[in-house]
C-alpha cells in the first residue's frame, strides 16, 4: 500500500500574508514546525512548514530538501508563533524566522534526541516582577536553586552577554544570541532540549528555545524598548513571554529597576505577583528649582558646588543631558503647553512656527503668553551636550571632561569617545552613557534639564524620565549626590526617587492613563502611509483613515506627521480587540498593491513614536 499524497504549507521570511502550498516528496517524514528549501519565485528559499495534510495537486512544485530533519518548533511554539503574528498583524513566516536560531551546518537525524515526556508537572506559580534593589540578587538565588532549565532573556547582546558571564558562577552557560557564532547558536537551542544544558542566555530571538518542564524563563530590564526594536517578531518580549507563560508550565520572573506601568499594573491588579520593595543604599537627591533662572548657565549653584566637592575626594561625576526636544514651556512658571484633549506635549516646530499634537493631530499657533501664569517668555529652551561641556571646561579647566551619546555617534569615532569617556573625570552624556558606570561607582549625577525628557510629546514620558534619574541614582555610592535641576521640581517622577519608593508613582501615572485612555487601559496602533508624491499619500491616508473610521470600537485620529520621511501617520485607539478590528478593517489593503499607490505599514503597541 501506498502512503497518500500529502502537500505541505510553508510560510518564508517576507512581507507576504500567506503561505504557499508544496507537493511532500514521497517517504519523507514531515511535520509542521520543521524548516524546509522550497522554490519560490525562481529561488530556493528557507520557509517553516506550518501545516501537512493529505491530497495532491498536479500543479505543486516539490519541497526541495529539509532543514531540520524533526521540528525545531513544538506545536504549542508553533501556536505561539500564529498568534505573535495575529497579535502584530506581521507575516507568519517573519515571525517565524525572527524566533529561530540559524540551521545547522551538519543537521544530522541520528544526533537529535528529543528529550523523553517529563511526567506531568504541577502548574507553575503565575510570574512574577522583581523590582528595584535586590532585583538581580534574588534573580540569582532563582536561577542558582532551580532544578529544571532557565533562560535569561536581555534586551540586547551586550547585556545578554555580561549575564552570561555571571551566570557561568553558577554553572556552564550556553548562549543564544547573536554574540556567538551560528553554530554555537544552533548547538546551544538543541543542547536545551535534549537537556544537556541547563543555563541559557538570549536575546528576544531565543524567546521560545525549548525549556522542558520544570523551567524558568527570566525577563531582565522588562521595563526597555530596545525590548521591541524595529524588525520581527514586532511585539515587545514582555508580551511574548507573557503569553508563553500563559500556555506552558513555565516560571516567568520579570526584573525592572522601575517597572512598565503595563507591568505594576499587572502585579498590583491580581495578573502578576511583586515582592514588596526593600530600600537599599541611596545617595542623597535633591532637586534644583530652576524656573526663572538659568538662562546663560547650565549649571546651578548646587551643581557647579558638588561637582567641586566631587572632584576633590576624586570620584567621578557624571551629568546627564537629553538631546533637545521639540516642545514648549514656560521658562517663568514651568508650565508646558498640551494638547488639551490628549494632555501630552505639543510637539513645537519652529518652522512653521505652530503646535501639534502628534496623538490627535490638533494644530495651533505659538501662544503668546503661559496659559497658567500669563508670563512671556515661552521656548523650546534646553541644553545640548556641547554647552554643556564647554560651561564645565570654563569652571573645571584642570578636570577630565569628555562627551559621549552612543547613540549619535557609532563607529571608530564612537570608540574613540567611548574610551575617553571611560577614562573621564566628568562625562557629559545621554542615557545611553549610564552603561559605562557600575553600581554605586559615581560621586555624583546631575540631571542639568530633564524636563526635556518630561515635556516629550509623548505619554510615556513620566515613565521614561523616572526610569533614568532612577538607573543614575542606582550609580551613585550612597555617601555620594543626585541632583535634579528641574522647572517642574515637585513632579511625583523625581519624588519616587528622592524617596527611593515607586508605589506612588505608579498610583499617580496609572490614574493618567486611565483617565486618558492610554496602554495598559487601551492598546493604541500606529498605521503609516506613504506613497511616491504627496497626494498620493494625503489620498492614501484619507482611504485608510476612512476604512478604520467605519467600525466600531476603534477611536481613529486624523492622519499626521509629515516628517522628514513625507509618511502620513494614523493613530488608532482601541480596546485588546483592536489587532483583530484592524486586520478586517485594513484587509482590502492587505493584497499586493502597485508601488505608485503606496505602502502601508502597521505598528501594534507602539514603544516609540516614531516622529
Ligand atoms: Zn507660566
Ligand atoms: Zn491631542
Amino acid at each position: 500500500m501506498t502512503a497518500p499524497a500529502r502537500i505541505a504549507d510553508v510560510a518564508f521570511d517576507a512581507p507576504l500574508a500567506h503561505s504557499f502550498s508544496y507537493r511532500v516528496p514521497d517517504g519523507w517524514a514531515l511535520r509542521p514546525g520543521q524548516r524546509a528549501i522550497a522554490p519560490l519565485r525562481g529561488a530556493s528559499r528557507v520557509g517553516m512548514v506550518v501545516a501537512v495534510r493529505d491530497g495532491a495537486d498536479p500543479r505543486l512544485k516539490p519541497l526541495d530538501r529539509l532543514v531540520d530533519h524533526e521540528p525545531i518548533f513544538a506545536p504549542a511554539q508553533l501556536d505561539l508563533v500564529h498568534w505573535i503574528a495575529a497579535q502584530s498583524l506581521s507575516s507568519l513566516g517573519s515571525t517565524c524566522a525572527a524566533l529561530l536560531p540559524p540551521p545547522r551546518a551538519d543537521a544530522d537525524a541520528s544526533h537529535e534526541r528529543a528529550r523523553a515526556d517529563a511526567s506531568p508537572t504541577p502548574a507553575p506559580p503565575p510570574p512574577e516582577l522583581l523590582v528595584a534593589n535586590g532585583r538581580e540578587k534574588r534573580l540569582l538565588e532563582r536561577l542558582e536553586r532551580a532544578k529544571g532549565p532557565a533562560l535569561l532573556i536581555a534586551a540586547d547582546v551586550e547585556t545578554a552577554a555580561r549575564w552570561a558571564q555571571r551566570l557561568a558562577r553558577i554553572e556552564r552557560v550556553v548562549r543564544l544570541d547573536s554574540g556567538v557564532a551560528d553554530e554555537e547558536r544552533a548547538a546551544a537551542w538543541h543542547r536545551l532540549r535534549d537537556g544537556s544544558a541547563r543555563l541559557a542566555t538570549g536575546t528576544r530571538s531565543a524567546l521560545l528555545a525549548p525549556l522542558p518542564p520544570p523551567a524558568i524563563l527570566a525577563l531582565v530590564d522588562e521595563h526597555e524598548a530596545a525590548h521591541k526594536p524595529p524588525g520581527p517578531p514586532r511585539m515587545h518580549s514582555r508580551d511574548v513571554a507573557l503569553e508563553r507563560a500563559a500556555r506552558e508550565p513555565v516560571t516567568l520572573l520579570l526584573t525592572a529597576a522601575t517597572p512598565s506601568v503595563e507591568a505594576w499594573w499587572r502585579a498590583t491588579s491580581g495578573r502578576m505577583t511583586m515582592a514588596p520593595m526593600e530600600p537599599g543604599p541611596w545617595p542623597a537627591v535633591s532637586v534644583a528649582d530652576t524656573r526663572g533662572i538659568l538662562r546663560r548657565e547650565p549649571l546651578t549653584p548646587p551643581v557647579a558646588r558638588a561637582i567641586r566637592e566631587t572632584l576633590a575626594a576624586r570620584r567621578r561625576v557624571f551629568l546627564a543631558v537629553s538631546r533637545l526636544t521639540s516642545s514648549l514651556a514656560c521658562d517663568e512658571c514651568g508650565t508646558v503647553v498640551r494638547c488639551a484633549q490628549c494632555a501630552i506635549a505639543f510637539a513645537y516646530s519652529r518652522a512653521a512656527a505652530r503646535l501639534v499634537c502628534r496623538l490627535c493631530g490638533t494644530a495651533q499657533p505659538l501662544p503668546d503668553t503661559c496659559a497658567a501664569c500669563h508670563g512671556r517668555r515661552l521656548s523650546p529652551f534646553g541644553w545640548g551636550a556641547e554647552r554643556v561641556e564647554h560651561a564645565v571646561r570654563r569652571r573645571f579647566p584642570a578636570a577630565r571632561i569628555a562627551r559621549w551619546d552612543p547613540d549619535a555617534v557609532r563607529g571608530a569615532r564612537g570608540e574613540a569617545q567611548r574610551a575617553a569617556a571611560a577614562a573621564a573625570d566628568v562625562v557629559i552624556g545621554t542615557r545611553g552613557a549610564l552603561r559605562l558606570f557600575g553600581p554605586a561607582s559615581l560621586g555624583l549625577a546631575a540631571f542639568v534639564a530633564p524636563d526635556q525628557l518630561l515635556r516629550a510629546p509623548d505619554f510615556r514620558a513620566a515613565e521614561r524620565t523616572l526610569g533614568l534619574v532612577w538607573a543614575a541614582a542606582e550609580r551613585v555610592g550612597a555617601d555620594g549626590a543626585l541632583i535634579i535641576q528641574s522647572q517642574n521640581p515637585e513632579h511625583y517622577a523625581f519624588a519616587a526617587v528622592a524617596g527611593q519608593d515607586l508605589d506612588e508613582f505608579y498610583r499617580r501615572e496609572l490614574e493618567f492613563r486611565a483617565e486618558l485612555g492610554y496602554p495598559p487601559f487601551k492598546r493604541l496602533a500606529i498605521i503609516t502611509t506613504r506613497a511616491a508624491e504627496t497626494s498620493g499619500t494625503r489620498r492614501l491616508a484619507e482611504t485608510v483613515g476612512a476604512a478604520l473610521r467605519g467600525r466600531a470600537g476603534l477611536t481613529v485620529y486624523p492622519p499626521a506627521g509629515e516628517g522628514k520621511d513625507r509618511a502620513l501617520r494614523i493613530v488608532v485607539k482601541g480596546d485588546a480587540e483592536l489587532p483583530r478590528l484592524l486586520e478586517e478593517a485594513l484587509g482590502e489593503f492587505k493584497t499586493p498593491r502597485p508601488a505608485s499607490r503606496g505602502i502601508i505599514d502597521v505598528e501594534v503597541d507602539p514603544v516609540e513614536w516614531p516622529f
